[in-house]
């Protein structure tokens, strides 16, 4: 029989009732340090002070008006990230996918504002994801994603991951854009390379074609800039933003420059529950305290730590991980064991890491985790990985 929660997750035999910073609880009181952060949502950490505080203000005044109201957190939390990105305006979500969603309309619709309505076609790569609507699977194109639930929405484009030539074939009358994650999340981690980001914004100059970055995971502090494709010192045109900028309340975002959301005029587009008072107090918290002195360049530095105590348990261990790769706090272990019993190691261990497709096991903590956490991690991490490879003296160096 069905169970009353429709089976669509894999879900693990774990249930948590409570949180703190990079902490999770079971009923029955044991902790474990969560290396996932509910999938790079969490990146404040659980329960954060500053959240919960904005969170119950807001609560205790006003829930919901809808957008047929002004909503003076949506505006704020939108001039916020106007100041602090390329972006010149930005529509709200609940999600990820409805960030996407959001960009896809847009690129159609300014090129059909424009005259250029043969323009609907979107590039994409292998290996992304960038949610589960019907225009976020087609934008992934994997049979994994689009199988059984056809016709797939038309006007997508999917290229290998770094193909470069094909890349420039590909570009035609009918291309609106390229979009690319700067760092695929649910692809493996896998990182684009700055001078591949550069190339693609060229590229996108030279074909007057949009640039659209789907940075919903590798967004937000999660590479130690706000936002990844800073690395690259470039700027896309529209980039969809989710996941972090809630710290765990649902909340996105389509911010764009304000010459690619030229066509999204009065009434072209809408959410009852986007941008509302509650997510965007929380949203306003969140940038603010990521903008805050020091915060981002912490991120840097705490990621090396990680990084480097990650390098030396593959060099320890490589009958279970192979290497690592990643930005910043968005790191991914590669691993030659199967990353569901590395995952699995960790459950024992106290230790939680996300799956990912190409044999990859996320680290994505909260961004502020500490030094101490980040040593009782890899710690935790060395006890799964001795499980996986019993014949190692753990701890001995390489
Ligand atoms: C998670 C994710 C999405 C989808 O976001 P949801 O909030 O799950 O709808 C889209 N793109 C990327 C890159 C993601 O990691």
């Amino acid at each position: 029989m069905i169970t009353p929660v429709l089976p669509t997750y894999a879900r693990a035999p774990l249930s948590f009732v409570e949180g703190s910073g990079p902490w999770l609880m079971t009923e029955t009181g044991e902790r474990y340090l969560d290396l996932g952060a509910g999938i790079a949502v969490t990146a404040l950490g659980h329960a954060n002070p500053r959240l919960v505080a904005a969170l119950e203000a807001q609560a205790r005044r006003l829930w919901h008006t809808s957008n047929l109201y002004e909503i003076p957190n949506q505006a704020k939390l939108a001039e916020m990230l106007v100041e602090a990105t390329f972006a010149d305006t930005m529509f709200f979500t609940n999600s990820g996918t409805e960030a996407v969603e959001c960009a896809v309309k847009m690129a159609r619709k300014h090129f059909s504002h424009n005259g250029q309505p043969e323009r609907v076609e979107i590039i994409c790569f292998e290996g992304s994801f960038h949610g589960r609507s019907s225009a976020g699977i087609a934008a992934a194109g994997s049979e994994k994603m689009v199988g059984g639930f056809g016709p797939v929405l038309p006007g997508f484009v999917h290229l290998p991951w770094g193909d470069h030539e094909g890349l420039k074939a590909a570009i035609g009358p009918k291309t609106a854009a390229i979009m690319v994650e700067p760092v695929q999340g649910e692809g493996g981690i896998r990182p684009m390379p700055e001078v591949c980001l550069k190339g693609l914004r060229d590229l996108c100059d030279a074909h007057g074609i949009l640039m659209i970055l789907d940075e919903v995971q590798c967004g937000m502090g999660r590479t130690g800039r706000l936002f990844a494709h800073e690395w690259a010192g470039i700027e896309p045109d529209i980039m969809a933003v989710a996941k972090g900028i809630g710290g765990g309340f649902p909340l996105g975002a389509c911010l764009a420059t304000e010459a690619a959301a030229d066509g999204m005029g009065l009434g072209t587009h809408g959410s009852t529950y986007g941008g509302n008072p509650l997510a965007c107090a929380v949203g306003i918290s969140v940038v603010e305290t990521m903008l805050e002195d020091g915060f981002l360049e912490n991120v840097s530095r705490i990621a090396g730590r990680m990084r480097q105590g990650l390098e030396s348990l593959v060099a320890r261990f490589p009958e279970v991980f192979i290497g690592v790769r990643g930005s910043g706090l968005m790191l991914g272990l590669m691993c030659k064991a199967a990353v569901g019993d590395v995952v699995a190691a960790g459950y024992d261990a106290k230790v939680i890491v996300v799956p990912a497709a190409d044999n990859v096991a996320r680290v994505l903590p909260p961004l502020n985790i500490t030094a101490e956490e980040v040593d009782e991690a890899l710690l935790r991490l060395e006890a799964a990985a001795r499980a996986l490879q019993p014949e190692t003296v753990g701890g001995d160096a390489v």
